[in-house]
């Protein structure tokens, strides 16, 4: 549907705010520009990390389609890493340093050419050599995501629209350069992206003061923005939203080490990759497969995903690529230590999609007639956004 005559002199913004972790149980207990927005409401998340919704998010697919889910997969052939098996001779107390390991992973980064996120967080460098990074593009730009589905910005990009999409991560940055896009009024769509939040979730919990601040300044500085959008168009449709929420840590499980004692050989035998919620094993020898299943199904605090569950979360990939056997913990327990980091954490997302705490936010000031209830609806609202489609209810007259 498109909107009446005279509605092209109109001058229209779609102003995208992307909040990571802010989840709808955290965005409840806190106010909000409450006298802007007109809906709030909870918004399904996605199985796996922000790897995974993000890419959901801006091309509406699931992850079996788009082909993103974790970081690291195992793909000897395909590793671009072969050549780090030298470091793995290198001494630990080095090699597992943060900041050592923050350094080579933008030397990394350089080297290998990849434009996308890129983190080695705990991998160990004696394994990396048996490991692919899955997104090695940025997923923003045109060709970024892996199924080769086309983006929010592709369509942006064919149709000629300006936009503004912050490439910072500093999020004063951020701000200072969309309030200057939408004053100068040449965009029609703007996306701002926040991930401050997140990190001190995971530092903090949900009950910190630190997090009750920070929300309480992207409302000031949201406010900023859009004040300055609404003085430079005659239409700003706002939408607000999270890729999950987030999970207070209540317990830490050694996964790892109930694995390792079952003295088999990684790369050999099985490989393994332990993100902060989930194991993702692969098997290389026969009979091994019952060994690992068989050590898994005596710890409590996780169980053993089946393909049925695989596939109503999307996540049934082709040819498992992600790994041929899934361990997820129970919301609240953290894999620790893990490949993503070796010291407890606050809070993780991560966990099981329909647990309350996992759930993301929406929020608008369109009386939308037809709500999101899932992040892979959200693709749908911007584009119609930008289409000039009529977004509201209809009024009963
Ligand atoms: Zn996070």
């Amino acid at each position: 549907m498109s909107e009446g005559p005279n509605s092209s002199a109109r001058k229209r913004l779609t102003l995208c705010v992307f909040i990571d972790a802010l989840g709808w149980e955290i965005l409840q207990r806190h106010g909000f520009l409450d006298d802007i927005l007109v809906d709030k409401q909870r918004l399904e998340t996605i199985f796996g990390y922000s790897s995974t919704c993000d890419p959901t998010i801006i091309t509406g697919k699931m992850p079996r389609d788009h082909g993103h889910f974790a970081f690291f997969a195992y793909d000897p052939k395909k590793s671009p890493f072969k050549f780090y098996k030298l470091f793995g001779v290198l001494p630990r107390f080095l090699m597992e340093r943060g900041r050592v390991r923050a350094k080579f992973s933008q030397i990394m980064k350089k080297v290998h050419g990849f434009t996308g996120y890129f983190q080695l967080y705990n991998m160990p460098f004696k394994t990396l050599h048996l490991f692919n990074y899955t997104e090695q593009k940025n997923i923003f730009e045109a060709g970024g995501i892996n199924g080769g589905q086309s983006t929010i910005f592709d369509y942006l990009r064919e149709r000629k629209i300006p936009f503004c999409r912050s490439e910072s991560y500093v999020e004063p940055e951020c701000v200072e350069e969309m309030v200057d896009a939408v004053t100068a009024g040449k965009i029609g769509f703007g996306y701002l992206f926040f991930g401050r939040l997140d990190a001190l979730l995971h530092q903090y919990g949900t009950q910190g003061a630190p997090v009750s601040e920070h929300i309480a300044w992207y409302d000031a500085e949201i406010r900023r923005v859009y004040e300055a959008a609404q003085a430079n168009y005659d239409e700003v449709n706002l939408f607000l939203f999270s890729d999950h929420g987030m999970t207070d840590i209540t317990e830490v499980c050694d996964v790892k080490g109930r694995i390792e004692a079952l003295g088999l050989r990684f790369g050999e035998d099985y490989a393994v990759a332990y993100d902060s919620t989930m194991a993702r094993f692969w098997f290389l020898k026969p009979g091994v497969r019952e060994q690992i299943e068989s050590a898994l199904k005596e710890e409590p605090l996780g169980h053993i995903m089946s393909d049925d569950e695989l596939t109503a979360y999307g996540c049934d990939f082709p040819g498992n690529t992600y790994g041929e056997l899934f361990f997820l913990m129970k919301p609240g327990v953290l894999i620790c230590p893990s490949h993503m980091g070796v010291k407890p954490l606050a809070g993780m997302h991560g966990f099981a999609p329909e647990d309350k705490d996992s759930a993301a936010s929406f929020m608008t000031n369109v009386a939308l007639a037809r709500k999101p209830h899932r992040l892979e609806d959200l693709y749908t609202i911007m584009k119609d956004s930008i289409d000039g489609a009529r977004l509201e209810e209809e009024s009963a007259s």
